[in-house]
């Protein structure tokens, strides 16, 4: 927040995207956390996951954290910090703020009887779509910044999604920023703010919005992009290829990439020597 940088959280799906943003992280020097969605922690296995993360936290030359990224369900977040995840999230920006508060007060309650767990909620409704839930918002469903000093001091949490004109998923134009918005809930809160949905915005968007105070960028779309195409050009150059290091190390190579290139605009790189 100081240093007017933000982190990356890239969203990892298996062990090849997990070794291609950490690194990234380390080439680059720059602090990371490796998100999953519940989904992908199923996918995977939550001990196996946290083992993994835990492990390659202690080689690595940078912070490596382990977040769980839009938790719904109150017991299967439990289970994640019982499991050692460093951080997680609670989505509840489908119901209504008393509820969210409510909610999301329970797993900070939880998350400070495991000591260090750090809780991200989010106020709003990022794209106006619960990814949590499936559930689609019709109202407004911008972060509403006259409301956020009071959920941040009701529900004790440590991180902020925010609700500025981002959205889940692939983009088909553009979208607007209000930035004048994210300005006034930055004044409002001293935690860190984060930005969901930044897969496609411009460079020019994400410098702007780390400027008007976002800490903590969530990448999940691009890498998925990057690390598909990867593998169905390698596949359709090498047709007889039976070998699945190979096509899978072209998706960890492209992955690594995007990674670099995030990391250099989020301002991250060479931020891991003071953290
Ligand atoms: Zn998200």
């Amino acid at each position: 927040m100081r240093e007017k940088y933000a982190v990356p959280a890239f969203n990892v799906y298996n062990i090849e995207t997990i070794n291609a943003v950490t690194q990234a992280a380390e080439e680059l020097e720059s602090p990371l956390i490796l998100a999953l969605s519940p989904a992908t922690v199923r996918h995977i296995g939550m001990r196996l996951i946290a083992t993994l993360v835990r492990d390659i936290s202690w080689r690595s030359t940078v912070p490596v954290a382990l977040h769980l990224d839009h938790g719904h369900d109150p017991e299967f977040i439990r289970q994640c910090i019982q499991a050692g995840f460093d951080s997680v999230m609670i989505d509840e920006s489908t119901e209504d703020i008393a509820t969210n508060i409510r909610n999301t007060r329970e797993i900070v309650n939880q998350a400070r009887g495991r000591g260090n767990v750090a809780v991200e909620a989010e106020l709003g409704c990022v794209g106006g779509f619960n990814v949590a839930t499936n559930t689609l918002i019709s109202d407004d469903w911008l972060t509403d910044p006259d409301a956020v000093a009071g959920f941040v001091s009701k529900t004790g949490i440590d991180c902020l999604a925010v609700a500025i004109g981002t959205q889940h998923g692939p983009y088909r134009t553009t979208p607007k920023l209000d930035i004048e918005r994210l300005r006034k809930i930055r004044q409002q809160v001293r935690i860190p703010l984060v930005l969901h949905g930044a897969s496609g915005l411009l460079d020019r968007q994400i410098k702007e919005v780390i400027e008007a105070g976002i800490s903590k960028i969530n990448i999940a779309t691009e890498l998925k992009i990057a690390f598909t195409d990867a593998v169905r050009k390698y596949l359709m150059v090498h047709t007889s290829e039976s070998d699945m290091r190979w096509y899978l190390q072209a998706g960890q190579k492209a992955v690594n990439e995007v990674a670099k290139q995030k990391i250099k605009l989020f301002g991250s790189a060479g931020k891991s020597r003071s953290v």
